[in-house]
């Protein structure tokens, strides 16, 4: 007889484990299907944290060859160590890793190592066949299935990925050798996250992006103003291109390039090629279309508010849902969702979730942009303080950029806030948290922030909304 489970959720990632542990908590008897040999998905393995590893890594490298004299410190020679970089990264990831293994035994949660799919769908008791990694086939019944399958890399036509020369972000964590140029080709998170790791180990690192601009979805100022900052850095920008053709070869890959608008064709030399033009959802194998759920015409899972697809105890969530794609936002419907399974409602505020790019200086946004604003006939009014005036950025030695904050002209609610500088991601949570409580820019502007700190900028710039900032 199949053992039965209360929920099984396939797909180990942000998403899936933690829908997993919340259902467990809240008395549901629970599995949790993952084929990669490891928890926690493409965050935890080739996503988020891997790449912050080598974006701390190197951040140090390039402190110690350009920021460590301005200080005061003198060292004679700074030298790269891959291995060791690279070897540390392993070791992040794994501790965070075996860290989900342990949650998933500490809160009951069955981990079935292997691939997961829908069998039959039938309500009450869907069937989950499995094919373990050590090859055995396994069948288990549940009467709610949670997809969390998440995504993969998107391919660009023309450009075949070899994980060596012309790689995904996930070639481009691994790489053994620090390449003389690298090629980008997408200015969005990755290309630009990526692409800073191997500028500031010693690649000369070119951006090739389709649009006219860098960061699509970000504020218009924020876009501007960190491209500057980039090209400062050593980055150099191809926008408004197009890669048509890649030919790899002994010397390296040799791209084909065309204005977006058309135009004549001109090549580009590249040691690796990174392509990040975005990612779709991954669903492949699953069974999806015989147990009748439908997708969206880009092929993600259509689910409702409450992550339910049109087939009654079938439910998804995380990037293969579409939305944004990021690991908070995955972890925040897994929780939603496995609390609605339970029996209760829940909610998910998609204003009021934050996308932080670990450039340095970091950018994070939330909300509504101006543009977005201005679009929608909203009047609003903007505060905004730059970290040259902070004490702190100065102390810190780090003074690019400015907190920039977009409030209501009629309520002073606060609608939208983005940041350039050091730790924006860390800054903007408490623009995060206040949007949940539906703060006014004076919410903030009068709550009393410590002294010497970066986040006077966030307050400067709420104070500023009313144009009284006292720092500038
Ligand atoms: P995933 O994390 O993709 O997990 C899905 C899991 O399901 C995978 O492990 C997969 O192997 C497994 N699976 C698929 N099909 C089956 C099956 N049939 N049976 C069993 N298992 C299956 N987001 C951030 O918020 N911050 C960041 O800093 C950040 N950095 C990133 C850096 C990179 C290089 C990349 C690629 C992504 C990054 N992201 C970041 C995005 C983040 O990784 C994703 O948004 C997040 O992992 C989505 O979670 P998920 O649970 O929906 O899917
Ligand atoms: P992205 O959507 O962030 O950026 C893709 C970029 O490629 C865009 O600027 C787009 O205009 C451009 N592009 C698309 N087609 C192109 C083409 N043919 N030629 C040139 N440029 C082209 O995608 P990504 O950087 O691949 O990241 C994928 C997902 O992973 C994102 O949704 C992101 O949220 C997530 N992610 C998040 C983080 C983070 O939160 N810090 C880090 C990495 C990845």
């Amino acid at each position: 007889m199949a053992e039965t489970f209360d929920v099984i959720v396939i797909g180990g990632g942000p998403g899936g484990y933690v829908c997993a542990i919340r259902a467990a908590q809240l008395g549901l008897k629970t599995a949790c299907v993952e084929n990669r040999g490891a928890l926690g998905g493409t965050c935890l393995n080739v996503g988020c944290i891997p790449s912050k590893a080598l974006l701390q890594s190197s951040h140090l490298f390039e402190e110690a060859n350009h920021s460590f004299a301005a200080h005061g410190i003198k060292v004679s020679k700074v030298e790269l160590d891959l291995p060791t970089m690279m070897a540390r990264k392993v070791d992040v990831v794994k501790q965070n890793t075996t860290g989900i293994e342990f949650l998933f035994k500490k809160n009951k949660v069955t981990y079935i190592k292997g691939t997961g799919k829908i069998a039959k769908a039938a309500r009450g008791a869907h069937e989950i066949a499995v094919k373990t990694l050590d090859g055995k086939d396994e069948t288990y019944t549940a009467k709610y299935v949670v997809i969390a399958t998440g995504s993969e890399t998107t391919p660009l036509p023309g450009v075949t990925i070899d994980e060596k020369q012309i790689v995904t972000s996930t070639g481009a964590l691994e790489l053994t050798k620090v390449p003389k140029s690298m090629v980008v080709i997408g200015a969005g998170v990755i290309g630009l996250e990526m692409g800073s790791v191997w500028r500031r180990l010693g690649a000369e690192v070119t951006v090739v992006e389709f649009l006219d601009v860098i960061l699509p979805p970000m504020d218009g100022e924020v876009r501007k103003q960190m491209q500057r900052i980039l090209e400062k850095q050593g980055m150099k920008f191809r926008l408004g291109t197009k890669v048509t053709k890649a030919e790899p070869g002994k010397a390296g890959v040799k791209l084909t390039l065309e204005p977006a608008k058309g135009g004549a064709a001109e090549t580009l030399d590249a040691e690796v090629v990174l392509v990040s033009i975005g990612r779709r959802p991954y669903t492949a194998g699953l069974g999806l279309a015989e147990a009748g759920v439908i997708m969206t015409n880009r092929g993600f899972v259509q689910a409702d508010e409450n992550f339910q697809t049109n087939v009654e105890g079938i439910f998804a969530i995380g990037d293969v849902i579409g939305g944004q794609m990021l690991a908070h936002k995955a972890e925040d419907e897994g929780v939603a969702c496995a609390e609605i399974l339970s029996g209760q409602t829940a909610h998910i505020n998609y204003d009021a979730i934050a996308g932080v790019v670990y450039t340095w200086p970091e950018v994070a946004g939330i909300g509504k942009t101006e543009e977005q604003l201005k679009e929608a006939g909203i009047a609003y009014h903007s505060g905004k303080f730059p970290f040259s005036a902070n004490s702190r950025a100065r102390a810190n030695g780090d003074t690019d950029g400015f907190v920039k904050i977009l409030a209501d002209a009629a309520t002073d609610r606060v609608l939208g806030c983005h940041i350039i500088g050091p730790e924006a991601g860390d800054l903007i949570m408490e623009v995060a948290l206040g949007m949940e409580f539906g703060a006014a820019a004076e919410d903030i502007a009068r709550t009393c922030h410590a002294h010497p700190q970066l986040g006077e900028a966030v307050k400067e710039a709420a104070l500023n909304v009313a144009k009284r900032a006292i720092h500038i």
